[in-house]
């Protein structure tokens, strides 16, 4: 078998940890498998780079950035490496690009383009193990990219996918995937199996046990992932393709992302192209957009609400602020939360969400803003409400039983 192993920023945090994975690796080798391990920088490392930057620069070039980031990355792979060899496993580390990893040019949140893998096939060929620094690719003029925060998922998933690999474990601080964050509620329950497409929503709003791109790649190339802890050997949870009677669960998890800010535009034009012309000045400016809300228009004029992710908020405000016509005052507020619920079931039922909705009120929690699809309910509310909105909602949908 050939198996893709990624281990997270925790997993890797210390010497200690490095030289536990190191003895992971070598039983999973001396089972008889070929194997490639993706690694994260130590945990912590990605942030205080980033702190460091600030340092010296508000708006520091993207591409330096890059530069800087990849490095926690190639690391903890030549530790892991050389830890591997010292054991008699022979090993060898390589960098994104000399994995073969060929991204776009958009620096900090580049797009996986291709994978040439031989480099790294032909040293599984040899019998060796590839140890990969996760989280960074190459663009066309030779620059060093990173994938994006969480992006050592994508990487391996990448990497099982062109290796045709079969499958990619991600090991992390959980043994798996939850009905909730279990640091928010300790009553959650392991699943076994979760679908694609329901990873995808709890990954997008907010559930970082995986990086939401690499669930919808692994979705794609129809790799299978399998969570896993790399402090236990527990059995994990496997995230693949639904089944015919998987429409049975109702709800299967419930998602919180604090990292939610929203931005009130008042007394708009109530004019045909007025929201073509606000978004795509956010689009242009790379701000995604989460929930939009516009109300009925009174004299002339509207309100506009929205809400982005905290970290492009100043990106969103400076946008606003510069938009010079048709436009009232603008109010920002980044003590919201979204908790999301999610569930394939929700296909062919109704009232998911009114039940969602009569909970949240008898605890008094106020609903700010809504959005449905097919599989998910979202709600923002007041940040101060986020575990009671979080354990509540478990408890609503029999999460815990
Ligand atoms: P790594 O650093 O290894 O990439 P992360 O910190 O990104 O690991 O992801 C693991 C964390 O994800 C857990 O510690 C847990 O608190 C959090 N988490 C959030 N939602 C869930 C969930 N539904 N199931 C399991 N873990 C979750
Ligand atoms: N080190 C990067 C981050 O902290 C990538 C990763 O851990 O997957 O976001
Ligand atoms: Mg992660």
């Amino acid at each position: 078998m050939l198996i893709v192993h990624k281990y997270g920023g925790t997993s890797v945090g210390s010497l200690e940890r490095i030289a536990s994975v190191a003895s992971r690796v070598e039983k999973a080798k001396k089972e008889g498998n070929d194997l490639v391990v993706v690694v994260s920088a130590m945990s912590g490392e990605t942030n205080k780079f980033i702190e460091f930057a600030k340092h010296f620069s508000d708006n520091p070039s993207k591409r330096e950035m890059d530069m800087l980031l990849s490095s926690g990355e190639r690391v903890t792979a030549s530790l892991l490496a050389i830890a591997l060899q010292e054991k008699g496993v022979d090993a060898i580390a390589m960098t994104g690009r000399q994995a073969g990893i060929n991204t776009d040019t958009m620096h900090t949140y580049a797009r996986i383009e291709s994978i040439d893998p031989s480099a790294m096939q032909s040293e599984i060929d040899k019998g060796r193990v590839v140890v990969v620094a996760g989280f960074q690719g190459i663009n066309k003029d030779g620059a060093v990219t990173t994938l994006g925060r969480g992006g050592s998922d994508l990487s391996a998933v990448a990497i099982a996918g062109a290796l045709k690999a079969d499958s990619c474990e991600i090991y992390s601080d959980v043994d798996g995937i939850y009905t909730t964050d279990p640091r928010i509620e300790p009553k959650a329950k392991k699943m076994d199996f979760i679908s694609y497409d329901e990873m995808l929503e709890l990954a997008s709003l907010g559930a970082k046990v995986l990086q939401n791109r690499s669930v919808e790649l692994a979705k794609k190339l129809n790799v299978k992932m399998i969570a896993k802890s790399s402090f236990s050997d527990a059995e994990g949870t496997v995230i693949g393709e639904e089944s015919e009677n998987m429409e049975a669960v109702l709800v299967s998890g419930i998602a919180l992302d604090r990292n939610q800010a929203r931005v009130t535009i008042r007394e708009v034009a109530d004019r045909p192209g007025i929201a073509a012309e606000i978004f795509t000045k956010l689009a242009e400016e790379q701000v995604n957009i989460d929930m939009i809300i516009q109300n009925a228009s009174a004299d002339g004029t509207t309100n506009l609400g929205f809400t982005v992710s905290g970290c492009q908020s100043d990106q969103a405000k400076a946008v606003i602020e510069a938009f010079d016509h048709d436009i009232g005052s603008m109010d920002f507020d980044d003590s919201v939360c979204k908790v999301s619920v999610v569930g394939v079931g929700m296909k062919s039922h109704a009232g998911v969400a009114a039940t969602a909705f009569t909970a949240l009120a008898h605890e008094g929690i106020n609903i700010e803003m809504i959005s449905t699809s097919e599989i998910k309910v979202s709600m923002v509310i007041a940040e101060k409400y986020a575990e009671l909105a979080v354990r509540t909602l478990h408890q609503t949908y029999n999460l815990d039983a």
